[in-house]
């Protein structure tokens, strides 16, 4: 355990990357693998679950692919997408998809952790990092682990650490603002569902205050996930009952085992941050901001991220630039903002009745259109020379 050893510790890293997700598990690799020495600091146990409805898209297979990875869905057992099935209050809608996968975050995450150590970088599990303040030409970071707390500190750090996190220290410029009414996410995992949820199938239920998407995992078990407007899921007491009513709205068969699930939640979904850097700091996938799921990139926006922001790091590394924090807010832009925000304009259209059925009506008769947008949510990201 890389605790144990901490007198061994290089004083200081040269990049502590917080948070094992896939934004800052790739954003580690990527700095190891450029000679960087990289603690990546997670809080939770490994492998763990999260929210999250385990959908990659084109775009995160082709992150994947362009980081030498192409092989670690299949490897991982991940089940081809092939076809996306929504329902909204009995009209229905059924689109084949030109790629994706399924894969339990439990498995990705561990592959891209596995990953990560193999390029060399120190994994720390179960310990929480808190970012502090910068001199000396580094940043301090605060770890605690089991009631016992150290400190230590890195040429740059990567805040990788999801929705709602908080490892900012007090007085950092680094704002976020939660959008007013944003959907709250929850999920959970179903051993036993009715075979009507087959494999290989996207199901989504769209009712008129939430919305939920199932798909079967690489073990059979069918993954949950939804996001729900506050108010409807105070009403209706817990995320399984909540989810329930949705399938019915919808029309899908109902799941019995929804209300005795573990249902795991997260903060309120969609929220924005700006600036996104400051001095030896980089927030990027969630902690950067997110836009709720209804399009499912997120483990694609967070990938990405993860490997645009490894070449600026490796610069901060070698010498600190003040210039860089606005190169991130500039790339991180190019790179997933402007996805995002086509992906709110899509989730807001949803919350409107009259736009729904329109795109409904749009999904039935025009499959040329349906193409473009599958071409456009799919679409590999290029990423440009740092220089
Ligand atoms: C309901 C729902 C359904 C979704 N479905 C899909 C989908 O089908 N496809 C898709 O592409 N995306 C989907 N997403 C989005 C996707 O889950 C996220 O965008 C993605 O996980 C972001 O990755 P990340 O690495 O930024 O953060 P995360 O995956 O959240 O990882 C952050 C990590 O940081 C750790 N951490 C937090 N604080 C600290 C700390 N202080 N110290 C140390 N570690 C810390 C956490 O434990 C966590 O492991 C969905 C999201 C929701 C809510």
């Amino acid at each position: 355990m890389v605790w144990n050893g901490m007198d061994w510790w290089p004083k200081p890293w040269d990049a502590i990357v917080i948070g094992a997700g896939p934004a800052g598990s790739l954003a580690a690799r990527e700095l190891a693998a450029g000679g960087a020495r990289v603690l990546l600091v997670e809080k939770r146990r490994f492998p763990r679950e999260k929210v999250c409805g385990g959908c990659l898209n084109g775009r995160a297979l082709a992150v994947l692919d362009a980081a030498g990875l192409g092989f670690l869905v299949t490897r991982a057992g991940g089940v081809a997408l092939e076809e996306l099935r929504l329902r909204c209050r009995g009209r229905q809608a059924r689109l084949d998809l030109p790629i994706g996968a399924a894969l339990s975050r439990a498995r990705l995450d561990a592959e891209l952790v596995a990953a990560a150590r193999e390029a060399g970088v120190r994994f720390l599990p179960q310990t929480q990092a808190l970012v502090r303040g910068s001199g000396n030409g580094t940043r301090r970071v605060r770890l605690q682990r089991r009631g016992e707390t150290r400190e230590t500190a890195a040429r740059v750090v990567l805040v990788a650490a999801g929705l709602g996190h908080r490892c900012l220290p007090p007085g950092s410029s680094l704002r976020t603002r939660v959008v007013p009414g944003s959907p709250l996410g929850a999920g959970c995992l179903v051993c036993r569902a009715p075979s009507f949820y087959g494999i290989g199938t996207i199901f989504m239920a769209i009712g008129r205050e939430g919305y939920v998407g199932l798909v079967r995992l690489e073990d059979g078990s069918l993954d949950v996930a939804a996001a729900l407007e506050p108010d409807f899921l105070r009403r209706r007491g817990t995320p399984g009952a909540a989810a329930e009513g949705i399938l019915a709205e919808s029309g899908f068969p109902p799941i019995d085992a929804l209300r005795s699930a573990r249902w795991q939640g997260t903060a309120p979904l969609t929220r924005w941050t700006r600036p996104l850097a400051e001095d030896r700091l980089f927030l990027l996938g969630d902690a950067a901001g997110y836009v709720e799921p209804f399009t499912g990139e997120g483990i694609a926006w967070a990938l990405a991220s993860g490997r645009a922001v490894a070449p600026m790091a490796l610069k901060a590394i070698a010498r600190w630039d003040p210039g860089l924090p606005r190169h991130w807010d500039v790339l991180h832009r190019r790179v997933v903002r402007r996805r995002q925000i086509v992906s709110w304009a899509a989730a807001a259209a949803l919350h409107r009745p009259w736009l729904a059925r329109l795109g409904f009506e749009a999904l039935n008769r025009m499959p040329a259109a349906v193409g473009c947008v599958l071409r456009y949510v799919n679409a590999p990201v290029s990423l440009p020379e740092v220089s």
